[in-house]
């Protein structure tokens, strides 16, 4: 066994770390270890192993995790890469990688110092205490937590715990780590009384503020990682089964009942579930002696999926381009090679069904698949049909999922159970084996891009891991972004163009409404144009459905001082506080801050405070004025806090039980209400106004995408776009269904600004707490940025950024574009390497590769 072994571990810091390797242990590379990290216990992903002693001294690996790997070489691959081309730590890259943070958990221990010994000691002499301003309750507080300690003892540190968890005592009381001395509900074996004097200690801590030192120097915190088995059990725990079989001859009315039951879950049903119902316990007994049901065994872990029905024959009436973007995609899959294809199809034109059929031969076939899909893409409607099309087979990654139930189906997929996978932006790392294809759908969705470290874009990362698994990549969209259309233009992707909705069904007609014109001829600024508003009365008039785009939720958006012109701002953030009626809150959108709403201007005392601009709910309440008669509802994020929301309010609309609904970009996404033959578009093009190069293209695939709802089923559709930038090339592009004029003249302007797809860039950001600090910052890596002068390699700034104050942080920062990756991310790794130098804390410069947005 080699003698070290070399540790990511999820820490800010961008190396791996060398440990000794006890003679008993025998750790893997890709599998977790806990090892000894400052204080604290850590767990990492052993990335090499080796006889190459260090300079400094090592310490040992404390216990093996996981005796076989969690990641093989082609995921450890794929992680390096992605920490090398994000700049990410590579532990930070690894755990994210790993959804099995469930299957740990760090707990904080507490044991007594000299100090505290000294106190305990003292305290038992005298009676008394040696410090005055304790309260005698506080006093005896102290004493029980002391006492408790030091009756525990340390047996850790005398030895008696060979590596790992089941002999290591309950030091003192454990808390779930961020909550010191919080009592877990799930303590183990943990003194009562001290548990009790802990908890008074916290209501004291929290009811006067004062003692927060209480302890302070008396005990010592202490970090335990502990290992909780639960889902490995869970995977191999079964549960019973009740199976109908022929439920002949006459039933009593218990018996019917449970058959019923069994029935109506398509046959199949867990025996819990009928424990539930009122009747004997005997009664399934009965039946099973009869023969008329049949208990069976199976995993715990097919829970998600087991009263689901096996894979259905899967037939489509596919149209010819369907049929020939399918064909090419299933000859790519056979030939075993990488290769990338792009999907653009027109709303309507049945991607989605390319892609299933497609993953269905993949199944067929032995291997895998993964289907990507935005954030908002998988409710509850979509997992059943994927449950009816790939059965057990399907493993559905979806941000509604627990810890647990996402380590849950992790381990399905590694052990090879599901080799089908649906998920959001992290199911790009699901564990299959024999990846033959990656579907991303919407490759356009910002929803991808991770917006913390590491800042990975899960589409990018897609096309790397089919590269390196011979796999194929499939990226879908109606409006691909500029980089993926220009990638499939220089014949790095193959393009399979859907250029009509199925059944011939015809694109919406969309009409334009210049705003500004409205308010000249109306005299006062309109949300609802005259067009629009006669537009609706008619559907409603003919019983068709409207669809309302306004993508800016709450009431009003701007709260004005009319004396001194000042906005309400956010205190965290340089952020205008937008108002929430039904609340009655001010709520900051960036960080969750919310104020009372005002009577008079906070800054000067004036009352002439005006609540200007519409948001969607005020938007809904306009339309209840306009149509008191119309079923309205409103999806956006205060009305959506789930997916069951989301999908009741579809579903609502799908059955006819709505006449209008509201919402922001929620509602412009992928879903296909046939009903619906009206979209308006209301201030859709407020991004325009946006310091941001990414800008147009968004509002374009906006309006692309929410006109897309309109006219799905028998009836055409009509989309009308009211905007104040009428002229701008967005607007008229996506009116007129132009993705190919949009995307020329949106590259001429990429190019001569040397923005991507031309140029490779990162966004740099500083941020601080403190104005100097930030500031302070920022300057010295200016000047560094002048000095050194990277050949190839621009950079902007430092300026202030777009949002300056964000979160209590200021924020300062630089924009670096280059035509060449290779140079750009030299650049940022040697400004890192200075930042570090220059004790700039890592956490505090925060590095974008291929930011979507610069605020
Ligand atoms: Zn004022
Ligand atoms: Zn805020």
């Amino acid at each position: 066994m080699p003698e070290f072994c070399d540790v990511a571990l999820p820490v800010p810091l961008d190396m791996a770390f060398t440990y000794h390797v006890p003679n008993d242990l025998a750790p893997v590379i890709g599998g977790r270890v806990l090892v000894p990290f400052r204080q604290q216990r850590m767990m990492g992903i052993v990335v090499d192993l080796h006889d190459n002693k260090p300079k400094v001294t090592t310490r040992n690996v404390l216990s093996i995790v996981d005796p076989a790997p969690v990641l093989d070489e082609k995921l450890l691959r794929l992680g390096r890469w992605i920490a090398d081309y994000y700049l990410a730590p590579i532990g930070e890259v690894f755990r994210t990688m790993l959804p099995l943070t469930a299957e740990f958990k760090r707990v904080v221990g507490y044991r007594i110092t000299q100090d505290g010994e000294m106190v305990l000691h003292l305290a038992g002499l005298s009676g008394s205490s040696r410090r005055s301003q304790r309260s005698p309750e506080e006093q005896a507080v102290e004493f029980r937590v002391l006492d408790y300690l030091a009756d525990v003892g340390d047996e850790e540190d005398a030895g008696r715990v060979p590596h790992f968890w089941p002999k290591l005592p309950e030091v003192g009381i454990s808390a779930v780590e961020g909550n010191e001395l919080n009592i877990p509900t799930n303590a183990r074996s943990t003194d009562p009384a001290a548990v009790q004097a802990l908890v008074r200690e916290q209501t004291l801590r929290s009811a006067t503020g004062a003692s927060r030192k209480l302890l302070d120097g008396m005990v010592r915190k202490k970090w335990i990682t502990r290992q909780d088995l639960s889902a490995q059990q869970e995977a191999t725990r079964t549960v019973k089964i009740a199976v109908l079989k022929s439920p002949e001859g006459k039933l009593n009315a218990n018996q019917r009942s449970i058959v019923e039951t069994i029935a109506a879950a398509g046959g199949r049903v867990p025996v819990e579930t009928l424990q539930s119902l009122d009747v004997p316990r005997t009664t399934l007994g009965t039946l099973v002696r009869r023969g008329a049901i049949e208990l069976v065994e199976e995993p715990a872990s097919f829970r998600v999926s087991r009263t689901r029905p096996r894979p259905q024959p899967f037939e489509f009436d596919f149209t010819a381009p369907q049929k020939s973007a399918l064909a090419c995609l299933r000859e790519r899959v056979e030939s075993r090679k990488f290769s990338g294809m792009l999907l653009h199809g027109v709303t309507g034109s049945g991607k989605t069904a390319v892609y299933l059929a497609g993953m269905r031969s993949v199944l067929e076939a032995g291997r895998s698949a993964i289907l990507l899909v935005p954030e908002i893409g998988l409710t509850p409607a979509v997992a059943a049909d994927l449950h009816q099309i790939f059965g057990d087979e399907v493993a559905i990654l979806h941000s509604a999922l627990s810890d647990k139930e996402r380590a849950e189906q992790w381990h399905r997929i590694r052990r090879g159970e599901a080799r089908m996978v649906v998920g959001t932006r992290s199911a790009v790392f699901a564990p299959v084996t024999d990846l033959a294809l990656i579907i991303v759908d919407e490759e356009h969705d910002a929803s991808y891009k991770q917006e913390e470290t590491p800042r990975y874009h899960a589409r990018d990362v897609a096309v790397m891991r089919a590269k390196m698994s011979d796999a194929v990549v499939v990226l879908g969209s109606a409006t691909p972004s500029l980089e993926s259309y220009f990638n499939a233009k220089k014949n790095k992707y193959a393009l399979i163009e859907l250029p009509d909705r199925v059944e011939q069904r015809p694109l919406p007609e969309v009409e334009i409404v210049d705003m500004r014109q409205e308010f000249q001829e109306t005299g006062h600024e309109q949300v609802i144009s005259r067009k629009l508003a006669t537009e609706i009365r008619e559907r409603l008039d003919r019983k068709e459905q409207v669809m309302v785009l306004l993508n800016r939720r709450g009431y009003s958006p701007v709260v004005l001082c009319r004396s001194c012109g000042k906005k309400l701002e956010c205190k965290n953030c340089a952020i205008a506080l937008t108002h929430h009626k039904r609340e009655h809150k001010m709520v900051c959108h960036y960080c969750g801050y919310t104020a009372p709403v005002p009577k008079a201007c906070v800054h000067c005392g004036s009352e002439y405070v005006y609540f200007l601009g519409t948001g969607s709910e005020k938007l809904e309440e306009l339309l209840h004025g306009m149509f008191p008669q119309a079923r309205i509802a409103r999806l956006d994020r205060d009305t959506v806090r789930g997916h069951e929301d989301f999908e009741r309010t579809l579903n609502a609309l799908n059955e006819g039980e709505l006449d209008i609904i509201v919402g922001t970009q929620m509602i412009a996404k992928g879903h296909d209400i046939h009903g619906v033959t009206l979209v308006g578009v209301v201030g859709a093009d407020v991004a325009l106004g946006l310091p941001d190069f990414r800008a147009a293209e968004r509002t374009f695939q906006l309006l692309t995408q929410v006109a897309g709802r309109a006219g799905r089923g028998q009836t055409p559709g009509k989309v009308i776009l009211q905007t104040y930038f009428q002229d701008h090339y967005a607007v008229q592009y996506a009116a007129h269904h132009d993705f190919l004029g949009f995307y020329e003249k949106e590259l001429r302007f990429r190019s001569w600004m040397h923005y991507p797809p031309y140029s490779a860039l990162a966004n740099v950001l500083i941020r601080s707490g403190k104005l100097d600090e930030a500031l302070q910052w920022s300057g010295t890596l200016g000047k560094w940025f002048n000095e050194t002068r990277h050949e190839g390699v621009r950079v902007l700034g430092p300026a202030a950024a777009p949002i300056m104050r964000l979160k209590q942080d200021y924020r300062y920062h630089f924009v670096l574009k280059s035509p060449s990756r290779e140079k750009l991310n030299a650049t940022l790794r040697a400004m890192l390497a200075h930042a570090a130098q220059q004790k700039i804390p890592r956490t505090q410069v925060i590095v974008d590769v291929d930011a979507l947005w610069l605020m």
